[in-house]
């Protein structure tokens, strides 16, 4: 029995009409394989659900959340797998529960543990088309969960897991993979190809047309993906294995985050275990910390730290810091409006000056760099948010990724 699984995401379901595209999609593939399909809520209901909670309260119980932002897929599934029955095909909606989807760890952030498969195995072999709930899952108490913002790219791969798909196709709103956003920058080019290793970095770095962490595990299960669109019939992008691609570019991509921001603690008394002083209570708040810069004044004895953090994360951090007895420091400034701006590629690990004609393309539009950060595949610059669109477009151009 050849499986395939099907991803739609909430502008592919966001309307009727669209739905209505989205069953013709699946009834083409019906004929050749199983089809199990995943389908995010409809574009905007989830966002609209978080608002409700947050007008509740600021620190809406975990619980409740995932119990509330997970309804949104019941809705699309319905909507879908209806229209699926309305031009003759049989299909069912199947929510995390009734699978059931195991996950293990925290709310809003769990991950896929295990799925059962022999229920929806049954209703495959009887003809039927399963239309699963992304984004959710239940926990061993059976309390619903979900596995964090964009996670029906997850739920699909580990459904392809499981179910040892031939293939996994994820349905958006662009024709595939860009070498940055294509909604950002009109001369993005589609990748034909692209490294688990490549689009995890963008994805992390904020390019959201993938969940990163559904490129971890179809990195550590070997799942291809293909990334196409449901408005057009264009052939997507494939990501794989580095050994499947051949790749004479430098730079892969170019991704930009747009909701940072950087504190910097000023005249900090130094000792050994200062930072650790300062970082410790945040990240038990779970406060992720991202770029870190530490300067020592030359008598050796006070320092400056900026780190960066999600502006969310602001006002959280302000108090955590004010209340830490641990720490001594004069004076502590923030700046809300900056950016990361990040080029990834494999082949800057064979390529010598890469860092800088980064740095160069960048001065040449006078655009300053705040805070920079690399790993052997990607270098990451903190500037002022103004000024991102341009510094994409600069850096484009400079590792010619328009052709
Ligand atoms: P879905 O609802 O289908 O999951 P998302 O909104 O999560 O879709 O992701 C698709 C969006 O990702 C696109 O509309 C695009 O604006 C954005 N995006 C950011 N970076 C890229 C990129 N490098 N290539 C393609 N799309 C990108
Ligand atoms: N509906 C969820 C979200 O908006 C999951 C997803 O779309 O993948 O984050
Ligand atoms: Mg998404």
């Amino acid at each position: 029995m050849k499986i395939i699984v099907l991803k739609f995401g909430g502008t592919s379901v966001g309307s009727i009409d669209r739905i209505k595209r989205v069953a013709k999609i699946i009834k083409s593939y019906s004929k050749k394989y199983k089809v199990i399909v995943l389908s995010s809520a409809m574009s905007g209901t989830t966002n609209k659900l978080i608002n409700m909670s947050r007008k509740i309260s600021k620190s809406f119980p975990d619980h409740e959340y995932d119990t509330l932002v997970s309804a949104g897929e019941q809705i699309s599934c319905s909507l879908l797998s209806g229209q699926l029955q309305t031009i003759g095909i049989k299909s069912k909606s199947w929510m995390a529960w009734q699978i059931p989807i195991l996950t293990e760890g925290k709310h809003k952030y769990s991950r896929i543990k295990f799925i059962n498969k022999s229920k929806v195995m049954k209703y495959l072999r009887s003809g039927g088309i399963p239309i699963i709930a992304g984004f959710q899952g239940i926990d061993k108490n059976l309390n619903i969960t979900t596995i964090g913002r964009g996670g029906s790219d997850s739920s699909a791969i580990m459904v392809a897991k499981f179910f040892k798909a031939e293939r996994c196709v994820i349905y958006t709103d662009v024709e595939g993979v860009y070498s940055t956003d294509p909604n950002k920058l009109n001369s993005a080019k589609k990748i034909k190809n692209i490294s688990y290793e490549e689009m995890l970095e963008m994805a992390s770095l904020g390019s959201k047309v993938m969940q990163a962490h559904s490129i971890q595990d179809a990195r550590l299960n070997r799942i291809d993906i293909e990334v196409k669109s449901s408005f057009v019939n264009k052939i997507g992008t494939l990501i794989t294995k580095r050994k499947n691609i051949i790749n004479n570019k430098i730079i892969t991509g170019i991704s930009s985050t747009d909701n940072d921001s950087k504190v910097t603690l000023l005249g900090v008394k130094d000792r050994p275990g200062i930072a650790a002083a300062i970082f410790k209570p945040l990240s038990e708040n779970s406060i992720n910390v991202d770029m870190v810069v530490q300067n020592i004044s030359s008598d050796g004895k006070e320092t400056d730290l900026t780190f960066t953090i999600k502006s969310f994360d602001l006002a959280k951090t302000k108090k955590i810091i004010n209340k830490n007895k641990n720490i001594i420091f004069k004076r502590m400034i923030f700046d809300k409006n900056v950016s990361k701006v990040s080029i990834i590629g494999v082949g800057m690990v064979t390529t010598p000056g890469v860092t800088f004609r980064m740095f160069q393309a960048l001065a040449k539009k006078k655009i300053n760099i705040e805070v920079i950060s690399t790993s052997e595949i990607k270098i990451s610059v903190l500037i002022k948010s103004t000024k991102v669109t341009k510094a994409i477009k600069a850096l484009h151009t400079e590792f010619d990724l328009e052709k």
